[in-house]
């Protein structure tokens, strides 16, 4: 039995990777796999169109919101948000709470005047932690608010919404359907698939139609375009037909799981097992505020960093794949996505028990 706790590309659920194994050589009974028959064939489209229902169930997504399946991944996002809700002489406001907002504030930065810097991660007694909304730098007329609620490397969360008078976008690519939101909440929401959605290179992008209107810059990429994606649901080129597929079948493994509040009852108790494992020892530690810790991705140090190694071999002898840190910031970390069984933070946590134990 292996557990991985890859960041991402991440685990996908059994189920899932089992019917499409099942179904890959013969879809639907054509005969032929899903990856060759054409993107408008109405077959197809009827799956697409059922993976939005699905995907609109699951997250309560208003009906005055467009979903839109785009290429590019999370990063692709990056460079589509700014080029489409804001005008090359804007101010947009981005809070930097860690590495992947850093990665997304550079991009902008390309595509508008100003990227306004709301705040960032401070060290306070209790950890790193995010500055309150009241103490950020907000501008006067910016085009919009980007965050990014989970940040997947650093292991920081806020896990409130900014009450802000502008549009809210949020890089939900480590954390959709992680737990229940109220999208109406946000003006747009976007997310790589490869952590809880699917394969990687491919994202999904929840907007409020009134910013899809025409607040597009002149020259986007018109794959990036939301405004021609929606016109076209989302084939104005062809689209990664077998992501899609597999983003289909794992929303249904979802609803049939008992949706987005059951994932959220799960990915807490599995976190909460890894979190009081941490800081019951003096021998493992994570350095970030209690109130900022995500659910999804737990980074952790041990005392001796001489150890690093012999902890990843031991525990992949036993199973427990991928928990080297990030290459940024070192040390270990447990990505534990809505596909991560209880059993999986369970044995991982017995492991990090007898490893202090020897080795302390
Ligand atoms: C993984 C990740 C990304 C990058 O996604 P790509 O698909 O590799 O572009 C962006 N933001 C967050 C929060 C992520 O976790």
């Amino acid at each position: 039995m292996k557990f991985n706790f890859s960041a991402g590309p991440a685990m996908l659920p059994a189920p899932v990777l089992k019917k499409a194994q099942k179904e890959l050589c013969d879809w639907q009974g054509l005969g032929i796999s899903v990856m060759e028959i054409s993107h408008r064939d109405p077959i197809y489209v009827r799956m697409t169109e059922e993976a939005e229902q699905d995907l609109r169930d699951l997250m309560s997504i208003p009906d005055n919101y467009t979903v839109l399946f785009m290429h590019g991944g999370g990063r692709g996002q990056f460079s589509a948000v700014p080029q489409n809700l804001a005008k090359p002489d804007a101010t947009v406001d981005y809070l930097d709470s860690g590495i992947w907002s850093q990665f997304a504030i550079r991009e902008a930065a390309k595509y508008v005047q100003q990227v306004n810097v709301v705040a960032k991660v401070t060290e306070t007694a209790a950890g790193k932690a995010i500055p309150q909304v009241s103490d950020w730098q907000l501008s006067e007329n910016a085009a919009y608010l980007h965050y990014c609620p989970n940040e997947t490397v650093d292991g920081i969360a806020l896990h409130t919404v900014p009450d802000v008078s502008v549009p809210v976008v949020a890089d939900m690519s480590s954390i959709i359907l992680a737990e229940p939101i109220d999208v109406s909440q946000f003006g747009l929401i976007y997310a790589g698939a490869q952590k809880n959605i699917g394969p990687s290179g491919f994202a999904v992008v929840i907007v409020r139609n009134d910013l899809i209107a025409e607040t597009c810059q002149d020259k986007v990429c018109t794959v990036m375009n939301y405004k021609v994606q929606a016109a076209d649901k989302s084939m104005y080129n062809t689209p990664n037909t077998f992501a899609w597929y597999l983003a289909a079948e794992v929303f249904k493994w979802l609803k049939a799981e008992g949706g987005v509040e059951a994932m959220a009852d799960l990915n807490q108790r599995k976190a909460a097992l890894l979190y009081e494992c941490i800081d019951n020892s003096s021998f493992y530690r994570n350095t970030v505020a209690i109130a900022n810790r995500s659910r999804m991705n737990v980074p952790f140090q041990l005392r001796d960093d001489a150890l690093d190694a012999v902890f990843l071999r031991e525990a992949e002898a036993e199973g427990l794949m991928s928990l080297k840190g990030h290459r940024f910031v070192g040390g270990m970390r447990a990505s534990m996505y809505n596909a991560m069984p209880f059993a999986g933070a369970q044995a991982l946590v017995d492991f990090m028990t007898r490893f202090e134990k020897q080795y302390s």
